[in-house]
């Protein structure tokens, strides 16, 4: 039986990786699938690792039709085992949909690999369907960390390097938007929530009269 499975997690954790590496799995078993992606970060039609790797792809925009795409393969002639979705996030919630009929209807499996929420901690569209029509959610495991350490759960944009909570949800990284630099930075839940990128508690750092820290947290407590 085929599957639509979700690989979630936070940016930086390797999903592009583990989606290039699934589908050199498959190949090597010589099983043929399809590759989709949206806005990675080197550009059209390539799905592309930060470890280097890249391989090609179909660009989704959001007029794709996943069902036609999928059945006009196979009316000529081709096979699809597989479908790799890498930035399902992007996709919008009927192409979510098309990937569920072509897992019932064609018994192909579709895996998609994306981020969760957005920098506002928000669920993308994308996700939010893959949340309530996958048959698998799986978070990966590769944890991203924050700058203190811990495991980084948020993502985090940055314009100038100040921090943001407010603005469009799809604006891609390392891009001059409006002649600002967009960012963006994995934090863990408590210096997400308290604005606290790495930026911010280098300069923290660097003036330590304003550190805003719980500095009772690491207090030693008095003995009486
Ligand atoms: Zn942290």
């Amino acid at each position: 039986m085929a599957e639509l499975v979700f690989f979630s997690g936070t940016m930086d954790c390797g999903k592009s990786t583990l989606a290039l590496q699934m589908d050199h799995n498959h190949r090597a078993r010589s099983r043929v699938g399809l590759i989709f992606t949206k806005l990675d970060r080197m550009g059209d039609s390539v799905l592309s690792s930060r470890l280097g790797l890249s391989t090609e792809a179909h660009e989704v925009h959001d007029d794709l039709d996943f069902w036609d795409v999928v059945v006009d393969f196979l009316t000529r002639g081709q096979r699809a085992d597989y479908l790799i979705c890498d930035e399902s996030q992007f996709y919008t919630a009927p192409q979510i949909e098309q990937l569920a009929r072509i897992v019932d209807e064609l018994n192909i499996d579709v895996n998609c690999f994306g981020i969760t929420a957005d920098f506002r901690t928000e669920l993308f569209p994308g996700s939010k369907r893959l949340f309530e029509l996958a048959d698998r959610v799986q978070v990966l495991q590769v944890a991203a960390l924050c700058w203190c350490g811990a495991r980084a759960t948020h993502n985090a944009r940055l314009i100038d390097g100040v921090m943001v909570v407010e603005g469009e949800q799809v604006v891609v990284g390392d891009t001059a938007a409006s002649d600002s630099l967009v960012e963006y930075e994995v934090l863990c839940r408590r210096h997400y929530m308290r604005r606290m990128s790495s930026h911010a508690a280098r300069l923290a750092s660097a003036t330590p009269d304003v550190l805003p820290f719980d500095l009772d947290v690491c207090a030693v407590p008095p003995r009486d």
